[in-house]
Parts: C-alpha cells; sequence; structure tokens
C-alpha cells in the first residue's frame, strides 16, 4: 500500500519521561507504517530545554504559529527536586505556560469515550469540553492579610494621574483581601477561540459566570462574550445549528449533570480549572483526556492532558515492563493529522485518522486495554503492556483496512 503524502509538515514537540517513549513508539507502530510523515521536530525533553536555555520552547511556539498546527508531548515542569535531578542551569518555566501566552491560545479539553469505561453521570452520552479561560483572576492575584482595624481601598491611578477609589471593607478586626484583574484583550481572545472551536466542532456552546453577584466584573466577560458574539458569528453560528448561550455558573453546573452531554462549556479561570478535573474524573480516567490549544486566529496545538507519568517511568528505567495509558497521545496526533488534513484538503489523512481512533477505541470496547483501564472496566478485561495495546490497535487497524 502507498503510504499517505502530507504537503504541510505539522510541528512536532517531543517531551519527557515515559509519554517520550510513548511518543515514539506511536510514531513507529500506528503512523510511520501508513504515512510518509513530515514534522518539523523541536526537542522539549528537559535536557535540551536546559541545554537550549528554553530558546526551543519559544522556537516551537512560533513554529506553531507558522504552520499553524502542533502536537506536543508532555513535559516537566521543572521543580526544586526536578533542577537537581537534571543539574538544571535554572527553573525553567512550565513549556504549556510559555505556548499557552505566545499563541494567546484557550484550552479545550474532552474526555475520549468508550462503552465499559460508564461515565459517573448516567446520563452523560456525549463527550463534555470544557474551554478554560488560561489569564488572570486569582491566577494573578495580589492579596495580604490585615493585622487590624483599618480602611482597604482600591485605587486606580490613571496615566494622567487620576485616581478613581473605592471602599472595599472597614475593617474592625484582622482579615485578609485580595486584588484581582483581567484584561479586555484576553477576554475577547478567550470568546473568539470558543466560538470558533464551536462552530468548528459542531457543538452548543455555554459560557458561566457569576454576574449576579460580581456585576462589575463578571458582568463584564458576560457582556465582551455577547458583543462578540453579536457582531462576528450569530449568523455563523444559525447556520452551523449550533448555539450559545450565557447563564449562571450555579445554573451551568445543575444543568450540566443533568445533560446528555455533547456541548462545549466555557469557564473563567478558576471554574475551569477544578470543573475540567471534576469532568475528567467523572468520565473515567485522566489517561483518556484529550486538550487542544487553539489561538483567537485559528492556531492549533494538540496534546494529552495528562503528564509524564513519572512513576511509570522510574519503574521502566528500571527495567521493569509497564502499562501506561498511550489513548490521549494517540488522539493528540489523531487530533493534529485531521486537522492538517482539514486546512490542505487531504480527504485521506482526514480518514487516517478517524479510523486509528476508531481503531482505538474498538481495541478497547472488545477488551485489550492498559491496567490503568482495565480496573474501572466494566466486564472481562485483558490488561496488556503499553506496547502489547499499540500491536493490538494496529492489528485492528490493518484488519479494518482489508
Ligand atoms: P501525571 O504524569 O499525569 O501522572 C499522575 C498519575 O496519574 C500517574 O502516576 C498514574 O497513576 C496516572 N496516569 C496519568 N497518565 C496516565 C497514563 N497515560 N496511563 C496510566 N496512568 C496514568 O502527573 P504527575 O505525576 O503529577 O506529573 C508528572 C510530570 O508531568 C511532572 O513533572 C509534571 O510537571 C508533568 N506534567 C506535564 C503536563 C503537560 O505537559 N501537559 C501536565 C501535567 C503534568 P499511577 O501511578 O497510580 O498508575
Ligand atoms: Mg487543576
Amino acid at each position: 500500500m502507498d503510504k499517505l503524502q502530507m504537503t504541510t509538515p505539522l510541528v512536532e514537540m517531543d517531551g519527557d519521561e515515559m509519554t517520550r517513549v510513548l511518543w515514539a513508539d506511536i510514531k513507529d507502530i500506528l503512523l510511520r507504517p501508513y504515512i510518509d510523515l513530515k514534522t518539523v521536530y523541536f526537542d522539549l525533553g528537559l535536557k535540551n530545554r536546559d541545554k537550549t536555555e528554553d530558546q526551543v520552547t519559544v522556537d516551537s511556539a512560533l513554529a506553531a504559529m507558522k504552520y499553524g498546527v502542533a502536537v506536543k508531548c508532555a513535559t516537566i515542569t521543572p521543580n526544586a527536586q526536578r533542577v537537581e535531578e537534571y543539574g538544571l542551569k535554572q527553573m525553567w518555566k512550565s513549556p504549556n505556560g510559555t505556548i499557552r501566552a505566545m499563541m494567546d491560545g484557550t484550552v479545550f479539553r474532552a474526555p475520549i469515550l468508550v462503552k465499559g469505561v460508564r461515565p459517573t453521570v448516567r446520563t452523560w452520552e456525549k463527550p463534555i469540553t470544557i474551554a478554560r479561560h488560561a489569564y488572570g483572576d486569582i491566577y494573578r492575584n495580589t492579596e495580604m492579610t490585615v493585622p487590624g482595624k483599618g480602611r482597604a481601598e482600591l485605587v486606580f491611578t490613571g496615566e494622567d494621574g487620576r485616581e478613581t477609589r473605592k471602599t472595599i471593607f472597614d475593617f474592625k478586626g484582622p482579615g485578609i483581601i485580595q486584588g484581582i484583574h483581567n484584561l479586555d484583550s484576553s477576554i475577547s481572545s478567550f470568546a473568539r477561540a470558543c466560538f470558533k472551536y464551536a462552530l468548528d466542532t459542531r457543538q452548543d456552546l455555554w459560557f458561566s459566570a457569576k454576574d449576579t453577584i460580581s456585576k462589575v466584573y463578571d458582568h463584564h466577560f458576560k457582556d465582551i462574550f455577547q458583543e462578540i458574539f453579536d457582531a462576528e458569528y450569530r449568523d455563523a453560528f444559525e447556520k452551523a445549528g449550533v448555539t450559545y448561550f450565557y447563564t449562571l455558573i450555579d445554573d451551568a453546573v445543575a444543568r450540566i449533570i443533568r445533560s446528555k452531554g455533547g456541548m462545549i462549556w466555557a469557564c473563567k479561570n478558576y471554574d475551569g480549572d477544578v470543573m475540567s478535573d471534576m469532568i475528567a474524573t467523572a468520565f473515567g480516567s485522566l489517561a483518556m483526556m484529550t486538550s487542544v490549544l487553539v489561538s483567537p486566529d485559528g492556531k492549533y496545538e494538540y496534546e494529552a492532558a495528562h503528564g509524564t507519568v513519572t512513576r511509570h517511568y522510574y519503574r521502566y528505567l528500571k527495567g521493569e515492563e509497564t502499562s501506561t495509558n498511550p489513548v490521549a497521545t494517540i488522539f493528540a496526533w489523531t487530533g493534529a493529522l485531521r486537522k492538517r488534513g482539514e486546512m490542505d484538503g487531504l480527504k485521506d489523512l482526514c480518514d487516517f485518522a478517524d479510523r486509528l481512533e476508531k481503531a482505538v477505541v474498538g481495541t478497547i470496547e472488545d477488551g485489550t486495554m492498559t491496567k490503568d483501564l482495565a480496573l474501572i472496566y466494566e466486564g472481562r478485561a485483558n490488561a496488556v503492556n503499553s506496547r502489547e495495546f499499540l500491536n493490538a490497535v494496529r492489528d485492528r487497524l490493518e484488519k479494518d483496512s482489508n
């Protein structure tokens, strides 16, 4: 069989530890035999980030912005222990943080559903995608303890020196205060990324906040979403048969639990942080969660939502067999290949991505899976190691193709 051809390369961001091992195996076993894989390769492994003083991360993000589609392996975000373990020149920043800041993107996270791994919530039939605003609010706060009696104020000093003041509270005794901010530019980018993604995936978009209580701050989010929707997206949504609506966060939570799923839920930074972990867990496993960063001008970076699976890697280094789940990483590749196919008009490439995803899901639904899934699978599971799983997927892909 002739291998599938690509016209534009994918930006490939290699990573660390167990996921780096899986990365190479996925390419060898599931991709290269079928695709004449074209990538622009960046090694974001911690050693190379240190060697290049993290320039490689910046270069990879620039390449993602140039070519439009990237696929990223999980990477270590160094802490003090890693600085020692790797003898690092400094505690480099999170690559994901750097890439997200450069692409000004929004992260969409969606679970991969398979029969036999049932969501904790009985009514959920389709994936629920969380879109998390990744800038500001309490993640960029200024806070302090109040020692005792006194007045706390909000003060804004304009460029012209003019002050605007509001009393936060007249303290009679000790307490705490916090200042947070956000930017119109960032909220607008977030809104546009959400509207684009909803059209792209043909799913309804919900946005939730707490504007009844936060009448200026949260209300501003709501207004920006509505203005951009009315001015730029209303017609396209109607044509695509999808809807946008705003609701209070508490109402959204109640509706999500009663829903069948199948929507995008846009959340402010903190809500998205908390809700994405809840959604992942309720759908079964972090190892089955995909993640895509979408920039407001329509550039995409696909990855798995989990980390480098360090505990498995240390066992792997000792020569022990590991059963690490490669599904989310495979789906990062299929997501990227499908998007590349769509952008370049390569239907075969899109079809291949669909078939590979079907082979992965089919393999699990027929009972062959890694240990993490076997533990929660309803039915008799054949628990295999990572490589055996990849080979089983390949066998199935070959069978389906004949
Ligand atoms: P993790 O790598 O996601 O793993 C946490 C635990 O979850 C694992 O020990 C494992 O549980 C289970 N798990 C996660 N993915 C799995 C998979 N594919 N198959 C089977 N089990 C899986 O998180 P972490 O241990 O907190 O972080 C490890 C490193 O990853 C850190 O250096 C962190 O900085 C980095 N990280 C990177 C990203 C990213 O690049 N996007 C995201 C998060 C973390 P058991 O051990 O019980 O089997
Ligand atoms: Mg979190």
